[in-house]
């Protein structure tokens, strides 16, 4: 066993899967033939490491994640690069923000360096499922669970740890186009002090009721609002945010109630690779439509893992709609998801160390 491996036992499926159509993948549908899982006790620390057949966990219906929700998760994506090589972009970061919000869970962390190699030799070994068709991609969820079984509220003395991994679409099927962003003023994300800035599957199960509602009315997600004076602007369903205003980038700071998306980061350093300027601070909902309305705004968009980014047209906030651009892609939005792309599929040099290669 090499010094920065763990030592993981490979049961390959007897079978393999039947693999979905290319041009039908949607987000989160199918999954692969494998999965990595690997377990934690007091006694052994993390041990029984095993890329084995995708399939069913056994869990004791007392175990602690069914009850008090221990547990977190990421999210990352390998490419296929045009000389049919296998990418991911950023992975250490990923693994290393999933150990933040383990310590926050009170969870154990992973030993980030070994579980890299585990992943890599997991896609190599279902390499067949990373599509090849335009956009497409293999989404990667690496995810911790408290498998104890016991009741009461407690850090748990048992975790699992697995990754499992699908083929997914092209975001923008039918191109890159903006959407329609409800301002919620009635529900929260997240409050100073909690977990907002963690991966953890409470906060999602919180917002569905905005989702859902915003979605009702006809709007593709919610904007947070800052929790005490719902005016600050937080984030955009689960990306962040930017703005561009008087030609400066404009995103609010991490003050632990967003996520500190990898996205978000390589946009902030892209800009000061090209000489765009950019801002981390406090923006208001009263200063994002007083811009609108003198013309300093310009474009709006989200970014996060799944779409990289994705430009607003539109927001709708307490009965008025303001509208970003004529409803239009602005040029920086398709700046940045262009040159993003084109180095997360290895088409141009990637600054910063950001591209691991599988294959
Ligand atoms: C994952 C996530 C993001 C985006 O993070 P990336 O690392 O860019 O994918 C933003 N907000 C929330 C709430 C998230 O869960």
């Amino acid at each position: 066993m090499l010094k920065n491996e763990l030592d993981v036992t490979l049961h390959k499926a007897e079978n393999l899967k039947e693999k979905p159509d290319q041009n039908q993948l949607g987000f989160g549908k199918h999954f692969t033939d494998h999965m990595l899982t690997m377990r934690w006790d007091k006694e052994h620390g993390w041990h029984d490491a095993e890329i084995r057949p995708y399939g069913n966990f056994s869990l004791d219906p007392a175990a602690m994640v069914l009850h008090y929700s221990q547990e977190i998760f990421e999210g990352l994506k390998a490419y296929r690069g045009a000389d049919d090589s296998v990418l991911l972009f950023r992975p250490m970061d990923n693994l290393n923000r999933f150990n933040d919000s383990a310590v926050r869970m009170c969870m154990p962390r992973i030993p980030a360096d070994k579980v890299l190699q585990a992943m890599k030799g997991l896609i190599y070994l279902d390499r067949d499922w990373i599509p090849r068709t335009e956009g497409a991609s293999l989404y990667i969820r690496p995810a911790m669970i408290a498998s104890e079984a016991a009741l009461g509220v407690r850090p748990a003395n048992e975790y699992l740890f697995f990754v499992i991994c699908c083929p997914v679409g092209a975001y923008y099927a039918e191109g890159f186009s903006p959407t329609k962003i409800y301002v919620e003023d009635e529900y929260v994300r997240a409050v100073q002090g909690g977990v907002g800035n963690v991966k953890t599957g409470g906060n999602y199960a919180a917002s569905i009721k905005a989702h859902t509602t915003s979605q009702k009315k006809g709007y593709t997600q919610v904007l947070w609002l800052d929790a005490v004076e719902r005016n600050y602007i937080e984030e955009v369903g689960t990306s962040n945010i930017f703005f561009v205003i008087n030609n400066e980038l404009v995103t609010p700071p991490l003050g632990g109630t967003i996520l500190p998306g990898i996205t978000r980061d390589t946009v902030l350093q892209l800009a000061a690779d090209w000489g765009i300027p950019a801002a981390e601070r406090r923006i208001t909902i009263d200063e994002v439509i007083a811009a609108a309305e003198d013309g300093s705004l310009t474009e709006a968009f989200g970014s996060g893992t799944a779409a990289v980014i994705s430009p607003i047209g539109e927001f709708g906030y307490k009965g008025n709609t303001i509208m970003i651009n004529n409803g239009k892609t602005g040029p920086l939005a398709q700046h940045f998801f262009d040159g993003i792309q084109q180095v997360q599929r290895g088409a141009a040099p990637a600054p910063h160390d950001w591209i691991v290669r599988v294959k």
